[in-house]
């Protein structure tokens, strides 16, 4: 879908058996996890809110949270993976002016490029709510495209479809949290997917493929 010249993507057009994993905000900084993401070297994909990264302190009252604020920018930076943007604070973009659109969205460019090292590419949308000045905003922010979700991973590796059979499809981009317990449904999830005969793709890999040329 072409919107205000920036493209809007829930689902990457493939025939190859393979799905994409994204992983949004920041809160629970697992090593466990990290160690899976590195010594299997899954590629997938984080969108980072400033304001998860850099947190010290816990959700209120969600028990089971272990790693609020336990690694910081390093912990993103060492996953080895792409980590792209998911805003400053987490709003709902809809509620507020161009203007604090565009302060919310460079702004965690600019954060991501100073502590990671690379400038996003990529941006999701809090709640996957957007309008257009959103996508004005995403491209004057040097972002190229839009992503969303083809399904969300509940916890214990539940896979919330908004397909009728439930089934998983080549292009799938399934959304994940960083939330408790980490480890043990990522793990999980990894397991339940390769079982079902599909492997994981370099989102920006085939965004690549997918965009023009800058
Ligand atoms: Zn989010």
């Amino acid at each position: 879908m072409k919107q205000d010249g920036l493209p809007v993507i829930s689902s990457i057009p493939t025939k190859r058996k393979v799905v994409f994993l994204t992983i949004d905000d920041g809160w629970e900084q697992d090593p466990g996890f990290a160690r899976i993401v590195r010594e299997r070297r899954i590629p997938i994909t984080v969108f980072a809110t400033r304001d998860a990264v850099e947190a010290e302190d816990l959700p209120d009252g969600e028990p089971g949270w272990k790693y609020v604020g336990a690694g910081g920018w390093p912990y993103f930076k060492n996953l080895g993976v792409a980590i792209e943007n998911h805003t400053l604070t987490h709003p709902d973009l809809r509620t507020l002016s161009p203007e604090a659109q565009k302060a919310e969205i460079c702004g965690a460019s600019k954060a991501i490029g100073r502590h990671i090292g690379r400038a996003p590419e990529l941006f999701r949308p809090p709640f996957g709510s957007w309008n257009p000045a959103t996508l004005t905003a995403a491209g004057k922010c040097g972002l190229r495209a839009v992503v969303l979700w083809t399904a969300s991973v509940q916890s214990d590796a539940k896979i919330a479809y908004q397909v009728e059979d439930k089934r998983l499809r080549p292009g799938d981009i399934l959304l994940l949290h960083f939330r408790p317990p980490l480890e043990k449904d990522f793990a999980k999830l990894v397991r339940k997917i390769e079982k079902r005969g599909f492997t994981f793709g370099d989102l920006g890999a085939y965004m690549d493929e997918l965009l023009p040329p800058q």
